[in-house]
């Protein structure tokens, strides 16, 4: 018989964001009973999931054992066109879900700002939209998926039957085994276009309240930040609201098929920017820039899905923007009572210590289930930081700041955060671990963030 490992290739590997690199064995079979033969002759090995590598930092990379890539997943099963209900292989991404279904009316109810994550990655993330606010994460729209578990058995989960799998695989970053086929339900649409609604606001104050104005009358919110305005301005930001539009809106009326998407060219990035592109002066110009783009406070336009949802794909490898040593993205979500002051507490830090973002992000979530789940009601920002001296020291500045005002750190983001910070931010973790310790009692399914995080 071949050894099972036999198709292994090694070499460095790293996340979305090129930091940390690890020098991985990956694996790519070709059916489910290859899998289940890696996971059930483990032995002292570990396996850790990967489906598209969009998680910034370490959760998709394992330098202890090997990475099993999950592309070659990619089929539907069924589809029910009344309710929307799909089923489909764990290593299907969002792109092809939407190439095939948006032009017959559907489309994914939660989606991030890139189509190229699978399936099996957006539930493992517990992934959020432009649209927690109202209608929460992607696994609010999944009814049920099959884990292989550790001991090679498929285990069939949903809500009502092994519910706490379920739970503890939701959001639980691969580290309960491995998604085989999931049960999901897309959402009717009548076009591809939002109507978006931009609003200028002079400070983190103003856009709060804007937030507060605006939000229940819109599906999609979010606010672009420039981090590095200081003072008065501290937080200036343009709030970007959206609702889908539908198909006899006065304004795409006269198109012919109001479901057609564009075929879209990508520009990419050709190669790593030297380190001195990225300083206070170059970032401060952009922000301006991106700031002084829109004359009047109050625009209203209209953008086809592609651009609305997925600006940054238009731009292949746009990571190398960060140069070659990366880059970290730092996401925290805040509960609603100590928004203000903690969002004002990183904002100063990261302009006063000049470590700029060109994207800052801010949007306003809902309540979420999920036991590793990211979101929870509140405000969260996201700050691209790239990879230089004293990054260390200052994001760990950063965590205690996040732990003072009770936020916590996004997992599928993080490279960084302390085993003792990761506990007091997620509250039910102790329950995940004994579901953890059942389905997987000799720690079979690790990466490098879990074991920086000494989770097993
Ligand atoms: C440009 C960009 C924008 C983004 N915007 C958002 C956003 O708006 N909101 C948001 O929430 N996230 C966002 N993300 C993060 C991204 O959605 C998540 O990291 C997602 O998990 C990536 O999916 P993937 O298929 O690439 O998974 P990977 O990065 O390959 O893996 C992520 C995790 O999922 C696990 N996993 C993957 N497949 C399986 C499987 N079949 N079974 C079990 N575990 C599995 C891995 O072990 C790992 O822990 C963004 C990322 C990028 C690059």
């Amino acid at each position: 018989m071949q050894n099972q490992w036999s198709a292994v290739n090694s070499g460095p590997l790293t996340g979305w964001g090129r930091y940390p690199v690890v020098q991985a064995k990956t694996v790519r079979p070709e059916n489910w009973s290859a899998v289940d033969n890696y996971v059930k002759n483990a032995n002292s090995d570990t396996l850790i999931a990967r489906g598209k590598g969009r998680s910034y930092g370490d959760a998709s990379i394992n330098d202890n054992g090997y990475t099993i890539l999950l592309e070659r997943f990619d089929r539907f099963t069924s589809f029910d066109n009344t309710s929307g209900d799909l089923h489909l292989e764990s290593g299907v991404t969002l792109e092809e879900i939407i190439n095939i279904f948006a032009p017959r009316g559907w489309f994914p109810a939660v989606v991030p700002g890139t189509k190229y994550v699978t399936v099996g990655g957006a539930i493992a993330a517990d992934i959020h939209g432009k649209n927690h606010h109202r209608d929460g994460s992607f696994c609010n729209f999944v009814k049920s998926f099959t884990v292989i578990v550790a001991s090679g058995e498929k285990v069939f989960c949903s809500r009502e039957q092994n519910s706490d799998l379920f739970w503890a695989t939701v959001g639980g970053m691969g580290l309960t085994g491995i998604i085989t086929d999931v049960q999901m339900t897309l959402k009717p649409i009548e076009s591809v276009f939002v109507e978006k609604t931009e609003i200028k606001a002079k400070n983190l104050d103003a856009v709060m309240s804007l937030f507060d104005q605006h939000e229940k009358d819109y599906q999609y919110s979010v606010a672009w930040i420039d981090c590095l305005a200081r003072g008065n301005d501290l937080g200036r930001s343009i709030l970007m609201l959206g609702n889908s539009l539908t198909k006899d809106d006065e304004r795409i009326k006269h198109l012919s098929n109001p479901l057609s998407l564009k075929e879209k060219r990508q520009i990419q990035v050709p190669i790593d920017s030297p380190d001195w592109l990225l300083n206070p002066f170059t970032m401060g110009t952009f922000n301006s820039l991106f700031y002084a783009k829109q004359m009047s406070d109050h625009h209203k336009g209209i953008a086809n899905f592609e651009s609305y949802f997925f600006p940054l794909d238009a731009i292949g490898s746009w990571n190398r923007l960060y140069g070659k040593r990366g880059f970290i993205q730092h996401q925290t979500v805040f509960p609603e009572e100590t928004s203000r002051e903690a969002l004002k507490t990183l904002l100063t830090l990261s302009s006063e210590n000049g470590w700029g973002s060109f994207l800052a992000v801010l949007k306003r979530f809902g309540p979420q289930d999920g036991w590793l789940s990211f979101p929870r009601p509140g405000y969260t920002l996201t700050l691209d930081i790239a990879v230089k001296d004293g990054l260390f020291d200052f994001l760990k500045e950063l965590e205690s700041v996040v732990l003072n005002y009770g936020g916590r750190i996004y997992l599928a983001k993080d490279a960084f955060l302390s085993a003792d910070g990761f506990r007091k931010m997620y509250p039910r973790f102790d329950e995940w671990q004994k579901v953890k310790a059942k389905y997987d009692p000799k720690n079979t399914f690790s990466s490098h963030l879990s074991q920086r995080l000494e989770i097993r």
